[in-house]
């Protein structure tokens, strides 16, 4: 009775176990089902059970995996206000810096000046004795 009923869910998607529960025709037992002990969902026959071991050989790869990641990726090229040297984190709040108003992470402004490693500011204010 060492039978590993441990299953990775279809329907909850949770690591669980499966209960047999006996399917009655009447007084006559027909068969049996398999039940989700996290969700109760039922498994027709044993060959719907999603087993663990069974599971374990995967036909997902590595390079399926990291599509999920590029979505934030992409984020990097935004101008969002994250990105911005006028963020500013508070405990309660996200505010703009330079606006003095509440903004969001994902919030786009004009005025967008990258956060980067290095701050260079070597492109203005050159005294080129213009008259005045
Ligand atoms: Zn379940």
């Amino acid at each position: 009775m060492s039978l590993s009923l441990e299953i990775v869910c279809v329907s909850c998607g949770k690591q669980s176990l499966v209960r047999r529960e006996p399917v009655y025709d009447g007084f006559k037992k027909v068969g049996e089902v398999f039940v989700c002990v996290s969700c109760g969902h039922r498994y027709e026959q044993e060959a719907d059970v999603p087993f663990k071991e069974q599971r374990a050989a995967r036909v997902f790869t590595e390079a399926d995996r990291t599509k999920a990641v590029d979505v934030f990726a992409g984020d990097e090229k935004g101008r969002n206000c994250r990105h911005c040297v006028h963020y500013v984190v508070n405990p309660f709040v996200q505010r703009c810096g330079l606006h003095h108003r509440i903004v969001e992470a994902t919030d786009c402004c004009g005025d967008f000046t990258r956060r980067g490693a290095s701050d260079t500011s070597d492109e203005s204010d050159e005294s080129d004795g213009s008259s005045g």
